[in-house]
């Protein structure tokens, strides 16, 4: 039987990414974000393609009620096998004594209050299945602080502990817990973080040749394709001309 998938996120970028290419896995899928349209979108090519089963639900993951409306009421009582907790952004860049409280809550709201509330919606149904998958997609910003990334950062750093907690409180449960750490990822991410300031968001990526958003799917694919002894708990995941958060090397570098 076909297993199945919540992904958050799936309007853009990696989420998306992941959708595909969990639908030519044969998973079936339940995928959200905000833009409905883009979700509609998203399901009539992987239902007419790849012949799997789509469901799409818009609402936003920072309000608590529209996330428990979602796993009470709209996904049903199906087994859940994967959550790939996505979601996420990056608001603004600047030192934290210049920040804008507005990007902070956005953040702090979408990435660790988001996760959390539908991590606490969906772990006890894979408590009483005995299986189950949860990958939150942290980043790189979860092990290491750069300058100016002060909040962001700190959202990072609370995905890559609440992943941690997961997998010692869920080991014994028979369910896989996987911390996904990227690095620069060429994505409507920087848009975002910029506030619609695409060249500034272009800037990121210059000279260099960032991850794409398939990269990551499938780093995605491998941890949940894995046998079902094997958890992969922990993946970094650089572009090869990143060494660390703050150095890239560019072509216009020496
Ligand atoms: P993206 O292209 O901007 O996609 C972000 C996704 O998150 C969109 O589908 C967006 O959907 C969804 N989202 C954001 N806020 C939401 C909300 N309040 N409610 C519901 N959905 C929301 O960026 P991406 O690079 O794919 O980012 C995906 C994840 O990877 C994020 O957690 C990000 O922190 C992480 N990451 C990215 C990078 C990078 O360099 N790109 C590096 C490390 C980690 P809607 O706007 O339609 O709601």
């Amino acid at each position: 039987m076909s297993k199945t998938a919540i992904i958050t996120g799936a309007t853009a970028g990696i989420g998306e990414a992941t959708a595909i290419e969990f639908a030519k896995l044969g998973y079936n899928l339940i995928l959200t974000g905000r833009r409905k349209e883009r979700l509609q979108k998203l399901q009539s090519e992987l239902e007419s393609k790849y012949r799997t089963s789509v469901s799409v639900h818009a609402f936003d993951i920072q309000v608590k009620a529209e996330v428990e409306n979602f796993c009470r009421h709209e996904i049903g009582d199906k087994t859940i096998d994967i959550l790939v907790n996505n979601a996420g952004l990056a608001s603004g860049l600047s030192p934290l004594h210049e920040g804008d409280v507005d990007d902070w809550e956005k953040m702090i709201d979408t990435n660790v209050k988001g996760l959390l509330y539908i991590t606490r919606e969906i772990a006890p149904r894979m408590v009483a299945q005995q299986s189950g998958h949860i990958i939150n997609v942290g980043s790189i910003a979860g092990i290491e602080v750069y300058p100016n990334g002060n909040v962001y950062c700190a959202t990072k750093h609370a995905v890559h502990a609440i992943s941690e907690g997961l997998r010692r409180e869920l080991y014994d449960k028979g369910i896989r817990v996987t911390n996904i750490a990227p690095g620069l990822v060429e994505t409507e991410f920087s848009i975002v973080r910029f506030h619609g300031d695409e060249k500034r968001a272009s800037n990121v990526y210059d000279g260099m040749e960032a991850l794409t958003a398939n990269d990551i799917a499938d780093c995605i694919a491998f941890a949940a394709t894995r046998p079902k002894h094997v958890n992969i708990a922990e993946m970094l995941v650089l572009p090869t001309n990143q060494g660390s958060a703050t150095q890239v090397k560019r072509k216009s570098q020496p």
